[in-house]
């Protein structure tokens, strides 16, 4: 089969010919169908010292994807040959306190499909059971292939209450894009998007964004609090992983708003904790993954009622072989790019 790997250590990703993989216990053998790129997957592909960390090559890359049941490992229950799938990335160890206590997307023993295991850049990839969120086959091809980073923007969105309330999104890579399609589809109030990238902010404003705010602006968070009538924001998503995105969320921020952190920095954020957080009675929520599944089924039923759509966020698609031009692409700056498919 065809499979996008790592080969080695070092810059790059090639498509190699590999033996289809066998599913072990309780494991599930997937026909992809469609696979979208992560960022997490843009830093494999340049080798950072975060990749060179994290990734153990040889390791085929893929943990955003759509698949078909094509064969069962032993033990499987509950599914069939022909079942239409999305994918959850994180494998829960199922035993640890975590696991046990219902927050399985934050195992102490966690392993990512596409990073710790072979993932779904392939013809064919094995998943363990666990992973599997069954779909419907009138769900749309772009849809089904988008489940993952768009349930972190359902999970992300469902940890606050923003319903008539001021949202500030920073950074609007594909996930800032998604949670703004999410504050649309749940009923958030004024959505102002920040990017430093105005191709992108482009982008906002079809996804939903009332306002656009270039991130560069020096009185940012001056404008943000004028915005939502001079008291700050109810609520900021922080989806750029930046000092700036930081800083500047907690600035444009009420007293006794929500931050909600999602984009990781590679380097400790110093954050004025007594007078941005203690003092003003904010909160900074951490987000990572998806609950397992809880944030799937109220997705599913965004997606089904009709107000949830993220097929605007889904902006080029490139066949498996055209990977190099597909990463050029999400590497250009200041492009209009938001998800990127790759179909085998
Ligand atoms: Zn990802
Ligand atoms: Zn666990």
């Amino acid at each position: 089969m065809k499979a996008v790997m790592k080969e080695n250590a070092g810059a790059g990703l090639v498509l190699r010919e590999v033996k289809e993989p066998s599913p072990a216990a309780g494991e599930v053998l997937l026909k992809v169908r469609a696979a979208s790129i992560c960022g997490t997957d843009v830093h494999i592909y340049n080798w950072d010292r975060w990749a060179e960390s994290a990734v153990k090559p040889p390791r085929i890359l893929g943990h955003e994807f759509t698949a078909e049941v094509a064969d069962l490992g032993k033990g499987v229950v509950g599914w069939k040959k022909g079942d239409l799938v999305s994918v959850e990335s994180h494998i829960p160890c199922l035993e640890c306190y975590q696991c046990k206590n219902g927050f399985m997307h934050i195992c102490d023993r966690l392993k990512i499909i596409g990073i710790d295991t072979d993932g779904g850049f392939a013809d064919y990839v094995a998943v363990p059971q666990v992973c599997l969120w069954k779909i419907d086959s009138r769900l749309p091809l772009e849809t089904a292939t988008v489940l993952e980073p768009l349930g972190n923007a359902v999970h992300a969105v469902s940890a606050v209450d923003v319903a008539g309330k001021s949202a500030v999104v920073f950074g609007c890579g594909p996930t800032g894009l998604f949670v703004t399609r999410v504050l649309k589809a749940v009923g958030a109030g004024k959505i102002a998007c920040v990017d430093i990238n105005a191709m992108r902010l482009e982008l906002a404003r079809s996804c939903g964004a009332t306002e656009l705010f270039p991130g560069d602006a020096t009185d940012l968070p001056d404008r943000l609090r004028a915005w939502s009538g001079g008291y700050g924001a109810d609520v900021v998503f922080e989806m750029s992983g930046s000092k700036a995105g930081l800083t500047n969320g907690l600035s444009s921020l009420k007293k006794g708003g929500t931050l909600i952190a999602f984009g990781l920095s590679r380097q400790p954020i110093e954050v004025d904790v007594s007078n941005q957080v203690i003092m003003t009675g904010r909160k900074i929520v951490g987000i990572v993954g998806r609950l397992m599944f809880d944030t799937w089924k109220k997705m599913a039923a965004m997606i089904e009622e009709g107000r949830l759509d993220p097929r605007p966020v889904v902006t080029h698609k490139f066949r498996m072989d055209q990977i190099d031009e597909a990463m050029k692409t999400i590497s250009q700056p200041n492009a209009k790019v938001g998800k990127v498919m790759l179909v085998p």
